[in-house]
């Protein structure tokens, strides 16, 4: 029997290791939003985020020895989030966490403290709208309205945006940007009783067929990410080059993965 030839590995694309930060503010927005800004020497290195992009925040158990210093040792727990808003001059990064309950980031975020430290690495990935959009349907839970606001800051100019937003109730609206205006049909789902993503689902499945050339971004629950992609393809006639989509989590699962694009 001859014996087994093993192949060369690929080279594994390393990842810059990630950097030590501490908290600097604290703000609770709404009831269920708390506004963090990580700050210290490392981040002024930081890369400026682009929209819909992400970072990954670690949460390494106590006895872990965190951040390791060789770069293929076992990562540390992590969770997604979006890279807000980013000072370089001041290495001040903002991360916006909704506070849904049990998780490990929602748990973190709404018991930390000021001088805290937090791991970040990226930032990564990133949504650019075509240039010549003229139009965008932006479709949002709680979770992706921070991405959905750097969406909103960077559209090309004159790109008219329809932007439809599922919170829990009316306590939750805020605006999406600082800078840009939008008036979003904002859905409350604790009045409605509906699974999350549900009410996103109804309403796009209720809106007019907008022009062929609309461009889309979607992000919220992956079951119900999947299902508004699906209407828009096959009942609104969206061209799915001009459509993106994202799970940002998924009900019952923890950590869901960065890349559920839902095109699989
Ligand atoms: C690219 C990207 C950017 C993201 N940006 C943000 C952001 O800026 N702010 C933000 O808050 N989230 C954001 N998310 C979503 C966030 O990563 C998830 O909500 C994550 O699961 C939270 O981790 P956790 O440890 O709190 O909960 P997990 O341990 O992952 O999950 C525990 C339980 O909570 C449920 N759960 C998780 N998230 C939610 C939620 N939002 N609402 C209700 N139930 C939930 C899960 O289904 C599971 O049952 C982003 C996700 C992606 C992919």
């Amino acid at each position: 029997m001859s014996a087994a030839i093993e192949l060369p590995k690929p080279a594994r694309k390393r990842r810059p290791p990630p950097r030590v930060s501490r908290v600097e503010a604290i703000e609770r927005v709404t009831p269920g939003l708390v506004r963090i800004t990580f700050g210290g020497p490392e981040m002024l290195g930081f890369a400026a985020p682009r929209p819909g992009g992400h970072i990954k925040l670690f949460f390494p158990p106590a006895a872990m020895n965190w951040p390791p210093v060789d770069p293929d040792a076992p990562r540390a727990p992590s969770r997604t989030y979006t890279p807000r808003r980013f000072d370089a001059e001041r290495g001040l990064l903002e991360v916006e966490f909704v506070l849904h309950g049990e998780g490990l980031a929602s748990t973190w975020a709404e018991n930390t403290c000021i001088g805290d430290v937090m791991t970040i690495g990226g930032p990564g990935g990133g949504y650019d709208a075509p240039q010549d959009a003229t139009n965008i349907v932006i479709v949002a839970d709680d979770s992706a309205m921070p991405a959905a606001g750097m969406v909103l800051e960077t559209l090309p100019k004159g790109c008219r945006a329809s932007v439809i937003c599922e919170i829990t109730d009316r306590l939750e609206e805020r605006p999406l940007s600082p800078t840009v205006a939008c008036n979003p049909v904002w859905l409350h789902r604790m009045a409605a009783g509906t699974a999350p993503g549900a009410l996103l689902e109804k309403a796009v499945a209720e809106m007019a067929p907008p022009s062929p050339d609309t461009c889309w971004w979607v992000a919220c629950e992956s079951g119900a990410m999947r299902r508004i992609r699906d209407i828009a393809i096959r009942q609104l006639g969206a061209d799915r080059t001009r459509l993106h989509t994202r799970g940002y989590w998924k009900q019952g699962d923890s950590n869901h993965p960065d890349h559920d694009y839902g095109n699989d």
